[in-house]
């Protein structure tokens, strides 16, 4: 029997729809169990990784681990190449979250415009300030949004953008097709232009050496003063000191952060004290809509490497 490896904790309620997926001839164990059975990384063939640092040491201190199965579509917390020279396949969920991170990413869209966070905690203490916040509460239609980074989860932000009636704009390393930009609707352009012109900005990019600090100070100031930076995507994308001072100085009018950079943040971060700031504890892809579509997912493809089949979305190059 095959040991599937859960390393990172997770809830009972998630330990037992993941153990409600698990066909014969696996066992599920997790790393640090509420109900389930205790595993160990000694005994795992397989890896099931969330946000779990999977490291050289944790690879090599596997002897018989023959697949990395994350249950996302980022990889920055596994060690690929060091998984690839001991020829151990790392595979993300491509195409399972993207509808969950979309809906987060529009949901701090309006969040953020119609200052729902403020209203209803002050609803809840009898406040009644029907007037306060109405010159800074706004509507998405007629306004511009700016989507950097037109993959997966940007595409889906768009298609539920455009029903708003909304202008977009993207930019991207790899520009669509051009009929599938007219499609949709849309206008490719430079990172600067994006800026300039967007009533608010959102990061779907990956976090890459290339895209560290891709919204930095002088980006930041780049934007209009009464924009609003969303970020679903990771923390380091933005530098998050020049954002806590772009705020502070009032040169972007608030953001949306699923991401922070370190995760998670420490109690009294400096972006926490902001009341224009909603933030979410990196949880974009957390629906059990889109985990009942991962753990079907990552458990056919282990199947898959049961049966020496090549399995699928590997992306360390096996
Ligand atoms: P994807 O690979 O489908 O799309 C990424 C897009 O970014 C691609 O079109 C790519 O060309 C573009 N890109 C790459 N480098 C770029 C650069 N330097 N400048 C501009 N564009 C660049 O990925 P996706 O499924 O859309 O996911 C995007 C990211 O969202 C993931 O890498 C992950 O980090 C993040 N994510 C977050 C959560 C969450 O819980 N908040 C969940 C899922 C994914």
């Amino acid at each position: 029997m095959s040991v599937v490896l859960y390393l990172d904790k997770i809830s009972g309620q998630m330990e037992k729809v993941l153990l409600g997926v698990c066909p014969e001839g696996l066992e599920i164990k997790f790393l640090d169990p509420v109900y389930g059975v205790k595993g160990t990384i000694e005994e795992a063939n397989y890896f099931l990784a969330t946000n779990y640092l999977v490291t050289k040491e944790v690879i090599d201190k596997a002897p018989s681990l023959k697949m990395v199965q994350r249950t996302g579509v980022g990889y920055d917390n596994v060690d690929i190449g060091h998984a690839k020279s001991r020829n151990v396949p790392v595979s993300i969920t491509l195409g399972t979250n993207a509808s969950s991170v979309a809906e987060l990413t529009i949901l701090f869209m309006l969040a953020l415009y119609r200052k729902l966070i403020i209203l209803n905690s002050a609803a809840k203490e009898g406040k009644w300030i029907s007037w306060t916040y109405r010159h800074e509460s706004f509507e998405l239609l007629g306004k511009t949004i700016g989507v950097i980074g037109a993959g997966a989860i940007g595409r889906e932000v768009i298609k539920r953008l455009l029903p708003f009636g909304v202008k977009v704009v993207y930019y991207d390393v790899y520009r669509l097709k051009p009929e599938v930009e007219a499609e949709l609707g849309i206008t490719y352009c430079g990172l600067d232009e994006l800026l300039a012109q967007a009533d608010i900005v959102t990061i779907h990019v990956p976090w890459l050496e290339s895209t560290r600090g891709l919204i930095g100070r002088s980006e930041l100031a780049k934007m209009k003063k009464n924009a609003v930076l969303i970020n679903t995507a990771r923390g380091p994308i933005v530098d998050q000191k020049a954002l806590v001072e772009a705020l502070k100085a009032g040169n972007i009018a608030g953001a949306g952060l699923d991401v922070f950079d370190p995760e998670p943040f420490t109690a009294g971060a400096d972006i926490l004290q902001f009341e224009n700031v909603l933030t979410t504890p990196h949880i974009g892809a957390a629906t059990l809509d889109n985990y009942l579509r991962v753990f079907d997912f990552c458990i056919a493809n282990i199947q898959r490497a049961e049966r020496n089949e090549k399995p699928l979305n590997v992306i360390n190059g096996l």
